[in-house]
């Protein structure tokens, strides 16, 4: 028994450190990042901003300046926002804090759907929650009787629903999404608009109309990955519970200032990006969909959900061969064993994408 046997925890053993694929690929389309596509004259504003920041000193604790920024973007209160290093923090302090043990011997569940965004699972699962996955319909769309069910069995102390979902790309039908809510009505109901900037609606107001709603919102999806800064919209009450677990000066001074930026004096430039992604994933999903036997489900996010003829594997390995990156669900098997999910990108990439493809069908 080595030293660190006696040391870690064992929820530890079966997991392994999130990483994306490695390799040197000339277009990644795999990651659900935003082309690079903002002129010169926003990086340089952004530069400025940077030049201005004072590094030696440690950034403001509670971010006002963005905060506010972001309250005035949204129409909602300063105090109602809680600002994590990317969403994914936000999901580390949501099941740090609203974890009360129920019942002796029983760990605290987490209900989410599947297929969807992974870190829900990892996250609960390194903290010793028990998670329970309750599959979308065939159109997948929330599958409201089965989580119906789900939360009576729990009740589950997090829900965790992601609209519009990752992998698939779908927002969820409203009505169902609500009930789920009426539902759940000793959980906190997560709803994850990370893609919602390119939906055609989003579910703010759950949030007012819900004591037990908070949203998730980031800037990961809208070219700002790299400054890892994404916000939970919920009450008061609830962001005062979380920010207690929050780590002081989690959000850097780069992030506070640059973020405060993008969301205030830059917004319109994002939205010039959101607008082209939007109709580079209408001509990708023609394009795609004129290949033989594929299928693009209609999208709701910066991603394209793409039922291949046979296993996903085979398309996705010779396309990786040629350089371009996509994230399959080969592995997963099941109804996912046909799928691709393919991040939308830069006009040049997605006409090299259908190229290449074209050359291999
Ligand atoms: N939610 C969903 C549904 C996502 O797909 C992702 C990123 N893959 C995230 C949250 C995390 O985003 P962030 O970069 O803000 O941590």
């Amino acid at each position: 028994m080595s030293f660190l046997d006696d040391l870690v925890r064992p929820e530890l053993a079966d997991v392994r450190p999130y990483l994306p694929t490695q390799g040197d690929f000339r277009i990644r389309l795999d990651a659900n990042e935003a082309p690079s596509l903002f002129p010169s004259a926003l990086r340089e504003r952004l530069a400025r901003a940077f030049s201005e920041l004072s590094l030696e000193r440690y950034p403001d604790a509670r971010s006002a300046e963005l905060r506010r920024a972001i309250a005035r973007r949204l129409d909602v209160e300063p105090d109602e926002l809680l600002l994590g290093v990317g969403s994914d923090e936000l999901l580390a302090l949501l099941m740090t804090a609203l974890v009360k043990p129920r019942r002796a011997s029983e760990a605290p569940i987490v209900l989410t759907t599947s297929p969807t965004f992974v870190m829900y699972k990892m996250s609960a699962r390194l903290r010793g929650l028990r998670v329970i996955e309750v599959p979308l319909d065939a159109e997948w769309d929330l599958a409201e009787e089965s989580m119906l069910r789900a939360l009576e069995v729990g009740p589950p102390h997090l829900v965790f629903i992601a609209s519009p979902n990752n992998p698939t790309g779908t927002v969820m039908d409203p009505g169902r999404l609500e009930r789920v809510i009426q539902a759940a009505s000793r959980s906190l109901v997560v709803v994850d608009e990370a893609y919602v900037d390119y939906a055609d609606r989003h579910r703010l107001d759950l949030f007012r109309g819900y004591e037990n709603v908070a949203v998730l919102r980031t800037l990961s999806k809208v070219g700002f990955a790299s400054l890892r800064l994404g916000w939970l919209v919920g009450r008061p009450e609830l962001v005062r519970e979380l920010d207690k677990v929050r780590l002081p000066y989690n959000s850097s001074g780069v992030s506070q200032a640059l973020g405060a930026l993008v969301v205030g004096e830059l917004w319109d430039e994002v939205l010039s990006v959101i607008q082209t992604v939007k109709s580079e994933r209408a001509r990708l999903a023609e394009a795609l969909g004129r290949l033989s036997g594929v299928s693009v489900s209609p999208a709701q996010a910066n991603f394209l959900w793409v039922r291949t003829p046979g296993s996903a594997e085979g398309i996705f390995r010779a396309l990786a061969e040629r350089g371009i990156l996509l994230r399959s669900f080969h592995q997963t098997g099941g109804r996912l064993a046909q799928q691709l999910r393919i991040t939308v990108g830069s006009p040049a990439e997605n006409d090299e994408l259908v190229r290449v493809w074209r050359e291999l069908a």
